[in-house]
C-alpha cells in the first residue's frame, strides 16, 4: 500500500456515470494530476486517501464528465448574453410574456429587450407565438425584437421606431418587412430567402460598453459551467469579425478568468472577398496556437458565402449558386496548403454532394493526408455521401436544431423523412467521428441537455416523436459524443 500516491481529490456517495460500458456506475472517484486514479465503491477510493486529500461528499447527487460542445457561437453569445431576455424552457406564453413585460420595466433607455433564440412555440402550452399585439401590450415603450429560429423576427412599435422601418422603407435584399393594408410594416420581419434582414435588424440595437461585455461573457460562461459544459468549440458566426471582436475574449484569457475551454474557428465576414480573409488570417495565425483554455482551430464554419444553405424548414431547399464551387475550391485549396483545419455548414444532402465534388479534386491535387475537416449541421446526408466524408478522413459536427424545429420540417418532407434527420445512428455506423452541439445562441438552445434528451428519446422540445426506435441512441452513447469534440 506505501507505494500508492495519493489522491488531490476524493468524491464521495455520489451517482457517477462513468461513460464506461463495462461499469457504468460507480459511487466514488480518486483524483490526482487531473486523472482518476481510481473509480469504484467507497473503500476501493478512500485507499487513495492521504493528508492533503480534499474529501467532497457529494450527498448522493449525481456527476458527469464535463461536456464539450462542438458547435456554439459562444464568443459572440457572450458579448450579448446580459442583453438577453432568454426563453429556454419556459413553460407556456403566459410566464414568457410576463417575462418580457417585467424585463421591459428594468431595461434601461436606450436599451432593448431582445428575446434571440432558445425557444420555439411549441414548448409553450398554448402552442403558438406571441401575437404583435400582444408584445405592444407587454412593452408599450421600450423596444423589443423576439427572434423566432431562423425564419421571422417580432418588432414592437418602439422597435420600430428605432430603427425606422416606414411605409416608405424598401424591403432590403435579404428579407421582407410585412405590411399591413396601408403598406406600413407591422414589426414582423421573414427571412425570406434569408436571415440576413434579420441580422442587420438585430445589429442596430446598442452594445454593451467594453467592459460590460466582459462581464457579459462570464456571466456566460457561468451559465454554461451550470449546464455542466467545460469546453467549447466556437464556430465564429456572422458579425463576428476577427481579430476585432475577440479583445473581450482575449482580456478574459489574459486574466485567467475563462471558466469555459474554447478552440475557435474564423468565419469569413465579406461575401466576395473571402479567400481575402483567409490569406489575411493564415499570415496571423497558425492552428492549435494559443492555450489549453484558448486555441486557434482552423476556419470555418462560413467557408464562402455562395456554400451557405440556409435551414428555415419553413421555406423550400435553396439551390447553391452555380459558381459555388470555384470560390469553394480556391478556399479550401488554400487552407490545405496551409494545413489548416476546416469546417462547413452545410444543411442538406444536395449541398453536401457538391461540396464533396470540391473536396475530393482537390485532395487530388493536395492530398488532404489526415488534415482535420468536418461538416457542420449535416441533417439530410445520404448513406453514400457518409462514406464519402469518412474516405477523405472527415467527421460530422451535428446539432439538435431538429428539436426545434423538427414539427416544420415533418410537414414539408413527411414524417419517415424526418426519421432519420439528422442520421446519427449511421454515421456512428460508419465510424465517422460525431460531435454533438448546440449551433446556440440565435436559433436552438444553449442548454445540453436539451440535445441529449432529443438524441435520446428521439423527441422534439414540442414532445413530437420523430426518431424512431432504431435511429434514437443510448444514453452512453449519447453522453460519450457531448464529452469529445470532433476537431
Ligand atoms: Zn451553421
Amino acid at each position: 500500500m506505501d507505494s500508492f500516491v495519493h489522491a488531490e481529490l476524493i468524491l464521495l456517495n455520489g451517482q457517477f456515470h462513468t461513460v464506461d460500458r463495462e461499469n457504468p456506475f460507480a459511487e466514488a472517484v480518486a483524483v490526482r494530476d487531473g486523472k482518476f486514479v481510481q473509480v469504484g465503491t467507497e473503500a476501493e477510493v478512500m485507499a487513495y486517501r492521504g493528508e492533503r486529500t480534499k474529501v467532497v461528499d457529494l450527498k448522493g447527487h449525481t456527476a458527469i464528465p464535463g461536456l464539450n460542445d462542438s458547435h456554439l457561437h459562444l464568443i459572440r453569445g457572450g458579448l450579448n448574453y446580459n442583453l438577453e431576455l432568454r426563453w429556454e424552457g419556459v413553460p407556456s406564453l403566459a410566464d414568457a410574456l410576463r417575462m418580457l413585460k417585467e424585463q421591459a420595466l428594468r431595461t434601461p433607455s436606450p436599451q432593448w429587450v431582445r428575446v434571440v433564440g432558445g425557444w420555439t412555440e411549441f414548448q409553450f402550452a398554448e402552442r403558438r407565438m406571441p401575437t404583435l399585439d400582444e408584445i405592444n401590450e407587454a412593452a408599450p415603450d421600450t423596444p423589443v425584437f423576439i427572434l423566432h429560429l431562423y425564419d421571422r423576427a417580432l418588432l414592437n412599435r418602439a422597435a420600430l421606431k428605432v430603427v425606422g422601418y416606414t411605409k416608405d422603407t424598401p424591403n432590403p435584399p435579404g428579407g421582407e418587412i410585412q405590411r399591413d393594408s396601408n403598406g406600413n410594416p407591422t414589426g414582423m420581419l421573414i427571412a425570406r430567402p434569408n436571415a440576413m434582414i434579420l441580422y442587420a435588424t438585430l445589429a442596430k440595437g446598442p452594445k454593451l460598453p467594453l467592459e460590460q461585455q466582459v462581464n457579459s461573457t462570464r456571466q456566460f460562461m457561468r451559465e454554461l459551467n451550470r449546464l455542466g459544459l467545460t469546453s467549447a468549440i466556437d464556430a465564429g458566426g456572422g458579425f463576428q469579425n476577427y481579430p476585432e471582436d475577440y479583445e473581450v475574449i482575449a482580456e478574459l484569457h489574459s486574466k485567467q478568468q475563462m471558466t469555459i475551454r474554447i478552440a475557435y474557428n474564423l468565419f469569413t465576414q465579406r461575401p466576395g472577398h473571402e479567400l481575402e480573409d483567409f490569406e489575411k488570417w493564415t499570415d496571423m495565425l497558425t492552428p492549435g496556437q494559443g492555450s489549453d483554455f484558448f486555441r486557434h482551430n482552423g476556419a470555418g464554419e462560413m467557408l464562402v458565402f455562395s456554400a451557405a444553405d440556409f435551414e428555415d424548414f419553413l421555406e423550400p431547399r435553396p439551390d447553391l449558386a452555380s459558381g459555388m464551387e470555384d470560390e469553394l475550391e480556391r478556399v479550401v485549396r488554400h487552407l490545405v496548403e496551409h494545413r489548416w483545419p476546416f469546417r462547413l455548414h452545410a444543411t442538406y444532402n444536395e449541398s453536401i454532394s457538391r461540396m464533396l465534388d470540391v473536396f475530393e479534386k482537390v485532395n487530388c491535387d493536395i492530398p488532404f493526408n489526415g488534415l482535420h475537416w468536418f461538416f457542420d449541421h449535416a441533417e439530410t446526408i445520404t448513406e453514400a455521401n457518409i462514406e464519402r466524408v469518412k474516405a477523405l478522413g472527415g467527421g460530422i459536427a451535428v446539432q439538435h436544431r431538429m428539436a426545434f424545429q423538427g414539427e416544420y420540417f415533418a410537414e414539408r418532407y413527411g414524417q419517415q423523412a424526418t426519421k432519420q434527420t439528422p442520421p446519427v445512428a449511421k454515421m456512428l455506423e460508419a465510424g465517422l467521428p460525431v460531435g454533438l452541439g448546440t449551433d446556440a445562441t440565435r436559433v436552438a438552445s444553449y442548454n445540453p441537455w436539451t440535445a441529449l434528451y432529443w438524441l435520446v428519446s428521439g423527441r422534439t422540445v414540442g414532445g413530437m416523436q420523430m426518431y424512431d426506435h432504431s435511429a434514437r441512441l443510448d444514453r452512453d452513447t449519447a453522453l460519450l459524443l457531448w464529452t469529445q469534440g470532433s476537431a
